[in-house]
């Protein structure tokens, strides 16, 4: 996706705190954090919303990396306890249109 912001820091276009990176996905800090660790988790491939992957097995693949990753990364941050936050739609919160979690910790 062209003008992506997720995107493009995928594709190193913008600069990123990146602390993570496998095949599928990568991590890196909010450029506006909520909490003391506050850890962006991206899947490299484009999607909008959390809401888009389908039902079915190629979903949970997305999912299952998705999620695999979310927690190898806050072992990585050391995070003894965090929250982990989807906001789907404009109605719950989402500004950027690239799925992503947010780890946060750090407290
Ligand atoms: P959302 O509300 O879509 O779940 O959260 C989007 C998050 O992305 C926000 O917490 C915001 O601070 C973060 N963000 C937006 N643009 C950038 C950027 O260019 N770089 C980084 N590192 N974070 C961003
Ligand atoms: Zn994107």
């Amino acid at each position: 996706m062209e003008n992506c912001v997720f995107c493009r820091i995928i594709r190193g276009e913008l600069p990123s705190e990146q602390v993570y990176a496998d095949a599928n996905v990568i991590a890196f800090h909010d450029i506006h954090p909520k909490a003391p660790v506050h850890v962006l988790v991206v899947p490299k491939e484009h999607a909008a919303k959390f809401s888009d992957y389908p039902g079915d097995e190629s979903g949970e693949r997305k999912l299952g990396s998705l999620f695999a990753a979310v927690n190898r990364v806050a072992r990585q941050l050391g995070l003894d306890g965090y929250r982990i936050v989807v906001n789907v739609g404009e109605k719950g919160g989402q500004e950027v249109f690239h799925v992503h979690v947010h780890i946060m910790g750090g407290w």
